[in-house]
């Protein structure tokens, strides 16, 4: 199916791995200028540039800052519009896991864990409606969780984030709807990255046998909900929360 991407300049936290990774392949494969982001991982980032160049008839690039600070947010968005021209997509897949039960959670864990999955989305997405305001056009996607929907124990400090950003994609859809801009949250399962990657395999298990699909879901499966949102043929749709998780959570 032909998404439309062709020459829309997107921007990807996280594209260094897992989910993020196969987000900017998804949308450079259709065609889309992509830049994708990191935080530590420089070279795993720059292998997903060469990988794209290489692979399809578009352009990729990385940069390097921590959406924990709101200033680097802005700084980043600012020079890809003043260098792209524009800023179509923005896609909010960065983020952290950090577990504990409610009576050990540290403030300092609190913090951080707020201002990498909530204050860096809100950050970019204020610095990002302004060239899609311009442009008439704009498509936002924030990656949630079936955590921020259902809960889970030892992940309530990661559920709140994830529900956090379900109340703002909404808010930001109501607020710029008028503008042709639409803002959607997809919310994965159980995928399989780095940040499942420390889970036991009696846990992995029984994790498992809770999902209808009976398996653990792909980055590439996130990836083609996220790209579908990201085009022409979503654009009706906003403020929506698409569960992809294999029935997990219904
Ligand atoms: P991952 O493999 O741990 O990768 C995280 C990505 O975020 C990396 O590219 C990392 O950059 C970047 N990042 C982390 N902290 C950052 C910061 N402070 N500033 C800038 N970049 C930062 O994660 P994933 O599993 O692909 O998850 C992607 C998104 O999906 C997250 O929002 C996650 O909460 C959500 N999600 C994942 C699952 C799952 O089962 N995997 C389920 C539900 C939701 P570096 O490589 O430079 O560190």
């Amino acid at each position: 199916m032909d998404l439309e991407l062709k020459g829309r300049v997107c921007l990807i936290t996280g594209g260094s791995r897992g989910i993020g990774r196969a987000i900017a392949h998804q949308l450079a494969s259709e065609g889309a200028d992509v830049t994708l982001t990191y935080s530590s991982n420089r070279d795993a980032a720059e292998r997903v540039v060469r990988e794209i160049v290489e692979t399809y008839d578009t352009q990729a690039q990385a940069i390097g800052f921590d959406v924990k600070d709101p200033s680097a947010c802005k700084s980043a968005v600012d020079t890809l519009v003043k260098d792209k021209g524009g800023l179509h997509i923005l896609v909010n897949n960065a983020g952290v896991a950090i577990d504990n039960l409610i009576m050990r959670f540290k403030d300092t864990d609190l913090e951080t864990i707020f201002r990498t999955n909530v204050f860096g989305p809100f950050a970019l997405v204020r610095a990002a409606v302004r060239p899609m305001t311009k442009a008439r056009w704009g498509r936002i996607v924030n990656l949630g969780s079936v955590v921020g929907e259902m809960g889970n124990t030892g992940q309530s400090a990661y559920a709140a984030t994830k529900a956090a950003l379900d109340g703002l994609s909404k808010s930001i859809a109501k607020e710029f709807g008028s503008r042709n801009i639409t803002c959607n949250v997809v919310a994965p399962g159980f995928i399989s990255t780095d940040m499942t990657a420390d889970i036991s395999e009696e846990m992995r298990a029984k994790m498992v046998d809770a999902i209808p699909l009976g398996d653990m879901g792909t980055p590439e499966d996130i990836a083609n909900a996220v790209a579908f949102l990201c085009s022409n043929r979503a654009k009706y749709i906003t403020g929506h929360v698409l569960n992809v998780n294999g029935g997990m959570y219904m």
